[in-house]
């Protein structure tokens, strides 16, 4: 079964079934300078978000992730 994130699932379903990934819950669970991986949306490919502070990042396909956790980390140093 696909998965599809808070963005995708509302222009597949509409507004009445919960999105399997819910960027803003992740965010919310996330400590300061963290990311999750392990997520793929199937529309938007959608692989991992992180945070910096109160800036939600989404990271895609094309985006090597080890690449990414060390912006995440640079990015919170200033
Ligand atoms: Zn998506």
């Amino acid at each position: 079964m696909a998965d599809f994130c808070d963005k995708c699932a509302p222009e597949m379903w509409g507004n009445e079934f919960p999105p399997d990934i819910d960027t803003d819950q992740i965010f919310g669970s996330l400590m300061d300078e963290h990311y999750q991986d392990g997520i793929i949306c199937e529309g938007c490919g959608l692989r991992a978000v992180g945070r910096v502070g109160d800036e939600k990042i989404l990271i895609y396909d094309n985006t090597d992730l080890h690449r990414m956790h060390e912006m995440i980390v640079t990015k919170g140093k200033y």
